[in-house]
């Protein structure tokens, strides 16, 4: 399974909300399959199909997050359906490499979708599971997860951003 590149956040696709999935097919399925090769490959717990440029809806998901264990799991059209309690903790994201904040999330949540068969799947999670779904949910919704800070701590920390970009080129 090849992985993928994973687009930074100064990629428009990132800011565009993702298609619905109408149909699952063999490319659907090579894609999840290599999203989950990306994933782990960069070190990350969830990963969003935009993430690699792709436009639909659908992340993979560490569900074995806080059991050490690696858990991939792939939700194709997911949603929120229950979320409280709101807890602030760090966060980082793939596509903004090396910023962390603390980010205001739901502590409990549940989430609805599909598997890559087409079965409806349900998960409700808390902690840090919680937390990475409703970050891949707002990939999916082109939201990023510093557009979830004040305006000043956002402009510091894309300014961080751009300086180790700029790092990065040069
Ligand atoms: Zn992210």
């Amino acid at each position: 399974m090849p992985v993928l590149k994973i687009v930074n956040c100064m990629n428009s696709v990132l800011r565009k909300k993702c298609l619905k999935v109408e149909n699952i097919d063999a490319a659907l399925v090579a894609l999840a399959d290599n999203m989950i090769e990306t994933m782990y490959s960069a070190s990350g717990l969830g990963l969003a199909a935009n993430q690699v440029g792709v436009s639909s809806d659908l992340f993979v998901i560490d569900v074995g997050i806080d059991k050490e264990k690696r858990d991939p799991v792939i939700i194709i059209n997911p949603i929120i359906t229950a979320s409280e309690d709101k807890i602030m903790a760090e966060e980082g994201c793939l596509s903004i490499p090396e910023v962390f904040a603390e980010v205001k999330r739901s502590q409990r949540v549940e989430v609805k979708g599909y598997d890559l068969k087409g079965n409806e799947l349900r998960y409700e999670a808390d902690g840090f599971l919680a937390r990475a779904f409703q970050h891949e949910m707002d990939h999916l919704n082109g939201v990023l997860f510093w557009d979830n800070l004040s305006k000043v701590k956002r402009d510091i920390l894309q300014r961080k951003f751009k300086k180790k970009l700029k790092a990065i080129e040069s």
